[in-house]
């Protein structure tokens, strides 16, 4: 698109006057306004093009406007717009049968809900529904969403300026080899302290009380952790130990992002629930959901579930998931996904950390990597501090700022970068977001003492 300093001017100003956005203080942001996207780049009104690395929230695995996701929305839209959750649809059926086929073990329902907060909110009530039990479990360091019962789940900031929560969630320190809260030394010595650590809080919290334990699979904005072998095996052993659900958070990593349709099967692990929402159909239009064993779904045959939402598996949202399937079997997606996560971007980053004294480490699978940023490689301290902002943020800030300079949108949380691209991005695209990165890293290198 051709700059056009007039439409930015309008789309700026009523912007500031009358959206209000999330998670800000209104007069501390000055949001992009975006002219256009295609694949895995989005365009301003000034004509500078951004390499997606972040997949907006990382949600958009199919890349901006992709034909056959466009052409089945407006498909869908001239047969049918709309129809009640109540009443049975084809494509909503087409498209809960097609996730079910790529669930692990016995999870073969599918509740839709129009995101991944909500899914998270109602996997938990039916986990609540199932036990007769109230407390939940979750990590420190997870974000499950935004919603009351959502952000009592989350484990980072965002819940503070929600407290008190209803008092009906506890949580528990998590693997991270890499600043381990155990002492531990391997991977695998982290995996079985973490679990010992986590019986105990069941055991402390009372077994009888607990619901649920929700965990990330792969933990996303809080650092993508990818679990130490063993863990989610041991989290598996422990929920069945004390008549727990388990409850799989995917919403982030589901659907292509690490190279398979859901994590867990990466980790060779069947939870009782498993939510989604973003990649299921790329955010095209809303839609999450909870995929449901057959032992949960059984409790709910004689007994009401007691939860809806009017636009619960919308045919607009699910056209959008169907022809997503489509793509991801046609072109072989989860396929591209390990080549390119495993050929170009970890050795490439794995470079990165050598040469770069401000890389501490760097994580990941598939298309779904964390550089973290450290001041000091022998202490590991962090380039800023936990829940870093304003002056105290700069350094990231200035990483940021290179990086949006080289025609790159960078996904920046606390001490680290993402990488999160779209899975359609071209290996040369990759290759020259990488470059970018690799180049703005030069600025994390000056605040290295
Ligand atoms: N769970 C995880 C792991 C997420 O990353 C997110 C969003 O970033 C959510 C839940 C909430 O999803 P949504 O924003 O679609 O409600």
């Amino acid at each position: 698109p051709l700059p056009d300093a007039a439409a930015e001017a309008q789309v700026r100003s009523d912007d500031r006057a009358h959206v209000f956005h999330s998670w800000s203080a209104q007069a501390l942001i000055d949001p992009l306004p975006v002219a256009a996207g295609e694949g895995s780049t989005f365009w301003d009104y000034q004509g500078n093009a951004y390499l997606d690395f972040s997949s907006q929230l990382v949600n958009l695995n199919l890349g901006h406007q992709h034909p056959d996701l466009v052409a089945a929305i407006q498909q869908q839209a001239g047969r049918l717009s709309t129809i009640q959750p109540s009443m049975a649809s084809d494509v909503r059926g087409d498209l809960a049968r097609r996730i079910a086929e790529v669930s692990p073990g016995d999870l073969d329902r599918v509740f839709f809900t129009n995101g991944g907060t909500d899914a998270n909110e109602y996997a938990v009530r039916m986990a609540r529904a199932v036990t007769g039990r109230r407390k939940v479990l979750s990590m420190y360091r997870s974000y499950h969403g935004g919603t009351a019962t959502a952000i009592s789940l989350t484990g980072d900031p965002r819940r503070w300026a929600n407290e008190p929560s209803d008092g009906s969630v506890a949580h528990f320190l998590g693997p991270y080899p890499y600043r381990s809260s155990f002492h531990a030394d391997s991977p695998e010595q982290e995996a079985s302290r973490a679990l010992a650590h986590l019986e105990q809080v069941i055991i402390l919290e009372g077994a009888g009380t607990i619901a649920a334990i929700i965990i990330e699979t792969i933990v996303g904005t809080n650092g993508v952790l990818v679990p130490p072998p063993g863990y989610l095996q041991g989290v598996r052993e422990l929920c069945d130990r004390f008549g727990i659900v388990y409850i799989a958070d995917e919403v982030m990593v589901g659907f292509g992002r690490v190279g398979e349709w859901f994590a867990v099967n990466a980790f060779d692990v069947v939870p009782d629930l498993i939510t989604f929402a973003k990649g299921v159909n790329s955010g095209y239009v809303p839609l999450g959901g909870v995929v449901i064993s057959q032992r949960i779904a059984e409790h709910f045959d004689t007994v009401a579930f007691m939860g809806g939402l009017t636009y619960s598996g919308h045919p607009l949202a699910c056209a959008a998931g169907v022809a997503t399937f489509e793509v991801f079997e046609r072109d072989g997606i989860l396929e591209r996904v390990r080549d390119l996560g495993s050929r170009v971007v970890e050795p490439r980053l794995l470079g990165m950390a050598e040469r770069h004294p401000s890389v501490g480490e760097v994580r990941g699978l598939g298309l779904f990597w964390a550089i973290e940023l450290v001041s000091d490689a022998s202490s590991r301290a962090p380039l800023v501090p936990f829940n870093a902002s304003g002056a105290d943020a700069a350094p990231m800030a200035a990483v940021a700022a290179a990086c949006k300079q080289g025609g790159l949108w960078p996904f920046v949380h606390f001490n680290r970068l993402h990488v999160a691209p779209p899975l359609v991005i071209t290996e040369a695209e990759l290759v020259r977001g990488l470059d970018i990165i690799d180049e703005a890293l030069s600025i994390a290198d000056g605040y290295v003492a």
